[in-house]
């Protein structure tokens, strides 16, 4: 039966076809695909995990004191048991053998599929049995976790689809429905071949969404119960523009998704052929479209569509999901200098590690703090550790010496903080002069996304050589809306009068001071506010290279002298929002 969930709409486009889901646990798993001539050795590894947890059982079962409850003994009983359950082991093969998931996914896919017969149990006890299977399934996956190589990268391909109910055609296409995904998670998906993304939790500008939204693949974000309601191999469509996942669509419904893809594909066909146009506006405005990217080769993206550099990047995604192990000084210099020549001589501004809040280094969210937003984050951690932080400018400064490289600071708000990261900047140049290590000059830059660093625009104008607005935690802490959180997404307002009042008198006092100012948070990639950008003087645009043609089409249509005096009206209603189709 043919039913839709609504959710977030985060990337564009309309993906369909069968739905992938991952399981959630407690133990961080790592999905990806194995090549299919990897399947016994796969098995070997699983068999050998589920092996030593029977062993440690047995042994558990063996030292138990004389005096412990009998109830113990039975349940590790029924834990040895459910090891060796058929149901089990013979889904988990299965989604080896047909499906080429790696042993952690293909057990966690199963115990999300046993879960669900065991909550339809009338019989209160074998509900309960739940729970141990859970228990049992967890020992498995850390035994799996401490053994395994290194996750190895999932080929570049989608997995061979050989479909158990309906289908005979290969290559039908795959969507990930998930309760959550850590930006860790997806930047492993990124190198797979999913169609289209769905997660029950997040916001707009949460880290996930915006990774989906660099795959430039149709993808809704806060989606509640999707994934409890989706089942694996379910048909399914992803409408990215609407924010909204059907299940089980009829042949009719199918059929008019199938026209808006086409429309879609037709319409990014039109968009491609302004690579090469450059942005300026009908009235000879230049603008300067530049790239968000995460990873060095991300550049590739950010060239094919014309980006006239990178204007952030992400440089925490080489931090996350490494189990604590942090990249050290030679493997982050050789991702700055890789993604620096990837551009071929254009600037590239990396920005300095923003983990903590949505960004943990582990996969998992960090529980342990109430407010993890307002912790420890960004700048803070950097300089709460500044070996660490050495280590990281030392790689910058020494990637500046094969190209034009622009150094950018998160979340500063204190002049303490803006003296302290100076320093340690000028400490990491000495320690290279001493080493005798060839390094490149740098621009230094800051980022304005704490209202406070808006309200103290002198004292960083005084310090700095450009500003970037990250209009993402601008709007998070002017707000105080959890970017991550969907059940307040829809109070995330990047028209709200105080932000609006920050953005334009940043722009404005940088203007006036001759500085460069960019946007590089998600605002500067929505088309919907080019012109309101515009209109506020803003010349430079830092985005993911998916937004890029949009956007430009956007100021190609624009006439900048006109807007002046539409945005300032728009700054000031107290609607916002209303004026903004004028
Ligand atoms: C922002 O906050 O707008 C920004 C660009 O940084 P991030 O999204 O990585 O926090
Ligand atoms: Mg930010």
């Amino acid at each position: 039966m043919t039913f839709a969930v609504h959710g977030l709409a985060v990337a564009r486009g309309i993906a369909i076809g069968r739905a992938v889901l991952v399981a959630s646990s407690r133990v961080d798993v790592a999905h990806y695909f194995i090549q299919p001539e990897e399947t016994e050795a796969e098995l070997a590894r699983l068999q050998a995990s589920r092996a030593f947890v029977a062993e440690e059982l047995q042994r558990l079962q063996q030292d138990m004191p004389k005096d412990a409850p009998g109830e113990l003994a039975a349940l590790l009983d029924v834990h040895l048991m459910l090891l060796q359950d058929e149901a089990l082991t013979a889904g988990v093969a299965q989604w080896i053998h047909e499906r080429h998931y790696n042993a952690e996914w293909a057990l966690t896919t199963q115990l999300e599929a046993i879960s669900r017969q065991f909550d339809e149990m009338e019989d209160e006890y074998l509900r309960e049995r739940k729970a141990d299977l859970e228990q049992v399934v967890e020992r498995v996956l850390r035994h799996l976790k401490g053994a395994a190589q290194p996750v190895a990268a999932p080929p570049p391909r989608a997995p061979r689809q050989q479909d158990l109910l309906l289908d005979d055609t290969l290559d039908v296409p795959l969507v990930l429905v998930a309760h959550d995904l850590s930006p860790a998670d997806m930047l492993q998906f990124k190198k797979s071949v999913f169609a289209g993304f769905v997660t029950d939790v997040g916001g707009k500008t949460s880290h996930t969404a915006i990774v989906a939204r660099s795959m430039d693949i149709p993808a809704v974000v806060g989606a509640r119960s999707a994934s409890h309601l989706v089942r694996q191999d379910d048909w399914v469509i992803i409408d990215g523009d609407a924010g909204v996942m059907i299940v089980d669509p009829s042949p009719i419904i199918l059929a008019e998704y199938g026209f808006k893809q086409r429309q879609g594909e037709l319409e990014r066909g039109r968009l491609a052929r302004l690579k090469n146009t450059p942005a300026v506006t009908l009235d000879g405005q230049k603008v300067e479209l530049l790239a968000n990217i995460e990873q060095p080769t991300d550049t590739r993206a950010a060239l094919a569509v014309g980006a006239l550099g990178v204007g952030l990047f992400r440089s925490e995604f080489l931090f996350m999901g490494r189990q604590g192990k942090l990249p050290d000084e030679e493997e982050q210099y050789r991702a700055y200098r890789d993604a620096v020549e990837g551009m071929h001589g254009l600037p590239v501004t990396i920005r300095t590690v923003d983990v903590g809040a949505d960004k943990p280094l582990d996969d998992r969210r960090d529980s342990a703090h109430l407010n993890p937003a307002l912790g420890l984050r960004a700048i803070r951690w950097s300089l709460a550790e500044p070996a660490m932080f050495l280590n990281q400018l030392r790689a910058i400064l020494r990637a500046a010496a094969h190209g034009q490289v622009h150094l950018l600071i998160p979340m500063l708000a204190h002049a303490g903080e803006i003296r302290q990261t100076l320093e340690l900047i000028d400490k990491a140049r000495e320690q290279l002069d001493r080493r005798g290590q060839a390094h490149g000059p740098v621009r230094i830059g800051a980022m304005i996304e704490v209202p406070a660093a808006a309200l103290s625009l002198r004292l960083f104008l005084r310090h700095f050589d450009f500003l970037s607005i990250g209009t993402n935690d601008l709007i998070q802490y002017t707000l105080a809306i959890d970017r991550a959180d969907e059940s307040v997404a829809h109070l995330f307002d990047p028209l709200h009068p105080a932000v609006l009042q920050l953005v334009a008198a940043t722009i404005a006092e940088c203007d006036a001071q001759g500085k460069g100012i960019s946007v590089c948070g998600e605002m500067a990639g929505d088309p919907a506010m080019t012109r309101l950008l515009l209109g506020l003087g803003l010349r430079s645009f830092s985005m993911h290279p998916s937004q890029i043609l949009a956007v430009k089409q956007e100021i190609l249509r624009a006439d900048a002298g006109k807007l002046a005096p539409w945005a300032q009206a728009v700054l000031d209603s107290d609607e916002p929002a209303e004026l903004l189709g004028g």
